[in-house]
């Protein structure tokens, strides 16, 4: 605290990063990276870009990479939106599409971002518990509100929602905008992009930070109406015009380029998030049903945080979450098929 801060930055509580510690042979489960690296052809595309043209700013408005990604969706390119990070296309969100006068819904249990940009631009927000089986219950949705917001699958649980249920949150609320945060959708569950051409009040976001292995690129997209995309354009113009630099483009249309590379690894971490589920349920853990590339458990008999602590101590790091229903809960990223070994045997000691 300093008398130099403005009021609203001596007011903020911003968002905790997962950590990303710097020691040596660590098992790091902590924050959904892709234990499988990107695309070979991601790598390839980002040398390609790398010489005396990075003296040039980047195309501001991506346009070969938006429209690679139409193209893969089955929309127009004035549907897309990119920015560096979904983080970074939500907040464009939180200030372009969220109207005042109502609070902006969410689930009491989902990706902490949310109430940190409510905060940062004088939102409000208000959470709407998840069920005891900790799914969200559409008819909830159905109240004033200036916009909604929740992840599919929500995160940290995991837990995924029907597209039906989702359409009918969409239709609840025909005067404001429902964003569905896909970060995990590619892991198992139905994209809502299937459904934006029937809703203007639609919108999606998707990252290349965890099933397409690119958390280091920052690259973030939005699907939706066009006159919703072109709100947010008029923030990113307002904000930042060149969000992605010329590596982050090339790369991230390599990455959906390369179907191949996609499918297997994405096949790759779902199998293992089975033999994971089956691993911890015969340790006796309580496992909910996980359509993302981690799962969130808890023990009859071990409390969350002293099961993090004790796999800390082995080397192997998990997420905890000192908050009101989860704090028996750890949220454990899918790893190789050896970091789930190590991870399992070291709870099979602890427990
Ligand atoms: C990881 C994650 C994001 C952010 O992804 P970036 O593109 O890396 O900024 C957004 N929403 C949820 C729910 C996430 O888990």
């Amino acid at each position: 605290m300093s008398r130099f801060w403005s009021p609203l930055i001596a007011r903020l509580a911003p968002y905790t990063p997962g950590e990303q510690p710097r020691m040596a042979n660590l098992v790091k489960l902590n924050t959904n990276e892709n234990p499988f690296g990107p695309s070979p052809k991601v790598i390839e595309a980002i040398r390609g870009e790398i010489g005396d043209n990075l003296r040039l700013y980047p195309d501001p408005e991506s346009e070969q990479l938006r429209q690679t990604i139409a193209d893969y969706y089955g929309v127009t390119r004035d549907q897309i939106f990119v920015g560096n990070g979904s983080d970074e296309v939500l907040a464009h969100v939180f200030q372009a599409l969220f109207q005042p006068g109502a609070p902006v819904l969410f689930p009491d249990i989902t990706y902490s971002f949310y109430p940190v940009y409510c905060g940062l631009f004088g939102i409000e927000g208000k959470t709407v518990p998840l069920n005891d089986k900790y799914q969200i219950e559409p008819s909830d949705y159905a109240q004033p509100n200036g916009g909604v917001i929740f992840p599919n699958p929500n995160a940290p649980t995991g837990v995924a929602m029907e597209l039906a249920l989702i359409e009918q949150i969409v239709q609840a609320n025909p005067d404001s905008v429902v964003v569905v945060d896909e970060a995990y959708v590619d892991f198992g569950t139905a994209s809502a992009i299937a459904l934006v051409d029937r809703y203007p009040n639609l919108l999606i976001t998707q990252t290349l930070s965890k099933a397409r292995s690119l958390a280091g690129l920052r690259v973030g997209l939005a699907v939706g109406h066009r006159d919703l995309i072109e709100a947010l354009e008029r923030v990113k113009n307002s904000f930042n015009s060149y969000p992605l630099d010329k590596l982050a483009q090339v790369g991230a249309q390599a990455a959906f380029e390369d179907e191949d590379w996609f499918e297997h690894t994405r096949q790759a971490v779902i199998s293992e998030r089975e033999r994971l589920t089956g691993g911890l349920q015969k340790q006796g853990f309580d496992v909910l049903p996980s359509k993302a590339n981690f799962v969130f458990t808890r023990h009859p008999a071990h409390a969350g945080e002293t099961l993090a602590l004790a796999l800390r101590e082995r080397g192997i790091i998990v997420r905890h979450f000192q908050k009101p229903r989860i704090s028996e809960f750890l949220r454990i990223t899918v790893g190789t098929p050896l970091q789930n070994d190590a991870l399992l045997d070291a709870l099979g000691d602890i427990v």
